[in-house]
């Protein structure tokens, strides 16, 4: 999406009327995943900014939560949701006209206490996985200096348990990465840890990362069989 975007009002796989969001400039990120559809991270940090163009983009989206019934924004930017300093305030002022919120993030601030009251007012909250090791997640996903996997799994896990939305956990399944035997018992694992309401388990479709990461569907969909069984077996 363009920057400080808004899309075009659809309906999703549920039927739900929804637009999704972009409020930042460009890509702001704490990871450099080397699979990003979005190219190299433009700016590589873990803080929030207040960015002029903020005012000007509530504006447009006040246009269009007036002019249309929507049920949904889904918060789904070019980068990390949560780096844009007036987040709070763009949810609210969605939930002002009873639209529910939906918000996509890396997952790994989730710990941070600045940023719980944002996610906390959203109805649906996803955090991102997509390998099982400190040795991958380094290398794959380059992370800022001093994160660690096991903070990673951890952050989201403590958010989770006091979280009263619908928490969807997102695997990205990664071709010689995450997808043997072993990746998938860690999955599970992890799964069983965080306790998410849901998965929503992919693998990269964009073409460029297609050939070197994407899982074909029979093992796509065996992978997401198994994780399934786990919520399943929940209680
Ligand atoms: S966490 Fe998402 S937005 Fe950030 S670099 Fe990785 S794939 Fe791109």
């Amino acid at each position: 999406m363009e920057a400080f975007s808004i899309s075009k009002v659809y309906v999703d796989d549920y039927g739900q009327v929804t637009v999704d969001i972009n409020p930042l400039p460009s890509n702001y990120c704490s990871f450099d995943c080397v699979f990003c559809p979005l190219g190299r991270t433009a700016i590589q940090t873990d803080e929030a900014y207040s960015f002029v163009e903020t005012e000007d983009f509530m504006e447009k989206l006040d246009g269009v939560l007036k002019s249309h019934h929507l049920d949904w924004v889904f918060i789904n930017p070019n980068g990390e949701s949560l780096a844009n300093a007036q987040l709070i305030e763009i949810i609210k002022r969605i939930k002002s006209y009873g639209v529910k919120v939906r918000l996509l993030s890396n997952g790994y601030l989730f710990n941070k206490k600045a940023y719980r009251a944002s996610l906390n007012l959203c109805d649906e909250v996803i955090g991102e996985l997509a390998v099982t090791n400190e040795g991958h997640f380094q290398k794959i996903q380059r992370p800022l200096k001093g994160y660690s996997y096991k903070d990673y799994v951890e952050n989201i896990a403590c958010f989770k348990q006091q979280y009263h939305g619908k928490f969807l956990l997102d695997i990205t399944v990664l071709k010689d990465y995450s997808d043997s035997v072993e990746s998938v018992e860690s999955f599970k694992a992890i799964i069983e840890r965080i306790r998410p309401n849901g998965l929503i388990v992919q693998t990269p479709t964009v073409e460029k990362f297609k050939r070197t990461f994407g899982v074909e569907k029979e093992k796509l969909d065996e992978i997401r069989r198994v994780l399934d069984q786990v919520i399943s077996s929940m209680d």
